[in-house]
């Protein structure tokens, strides 16, 4: 298992649509391994392949609480199936767009089916956190990323501010970001 890179906008990788995993097997578990390292050392609770350069739909998730033990997930080919009508709002964030958080409203409940690391197939309904997060992580798969709900002169800001960024850092490595906040989702 490594830390991958995770890419930051503006990376227009993060604009591709994900492939559908074919088989679950060694390569799958090696990418998975991959992703929770990645996901646990941001720190993020949530993490689409894509993040890491892999156009593969596959999501690592853990969204236990700090004091609570982990909770790792792992979705495979995962896809909303039902969405309810009532929406929240929640504040989210992104590991590719690092310290910008915004208000998004979105379903409260989703049904989601995917596949587990077997091979077999699942569903389930979700409400509250893991709600938000997976829509946030399923758009991930898509080439959606949260800024794509917000006000375009926020999503103009907001991607001014990492093209220049992004500029200044050309060559340069990416600065560590070991006090990340927790909310982050992915
Ligand atoms: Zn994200």
């Amino acid at each position: 298992m490594a830390i991958r890179d995770i890419l930051i906008l503006p990376d227009k990788r993060l604009r591709l649509k994900s492939e559908p995993v074919k088989a679950a097997d060694k390569s799958l578990r090696a990418l998975v391994g991959d992703m929770f390292e990645t996901m646990y050392a941001a720190p993020g609770i949530g993490l689409a392949a894509i993040q890491i350069g892999v156009a593969q739909r596959v999501v690592t998730m853990d969204i236990a609480k700090k004091e609570e033990p982990p909770e790792p997930q792992v979705f495979i080919n995962p896809e909303v199936t039902w969405v309810s009508d009532q929406k929240s709002t929640y504040e989210e964030g992104c590991l590719s767009i690092p310290e910008y958080y915004e208000e998004v409203e979105r379903p409260r409940a989703v049904k989601v089916k995917y596949v587990d690391l077997e091979g077999k197939p699942q569903e389930i309904e979700a409400t509250g956190l893991l709600a938000t997060c997976l829509q946030h992580e399923i758009d991930h798969t898509n080439g959606v990323l949260f800024i794509d709900y917000i006000s375009k002169l926020k999503r103009d800001m907001v991607m001014k501010k990492f093209k220049k960024v992004a500029k200044k850092t050309e060559g340069a490595k990416p600065l560590a970001e070991d006090d990340e906040p927790s909310h982050h989702i992915g």
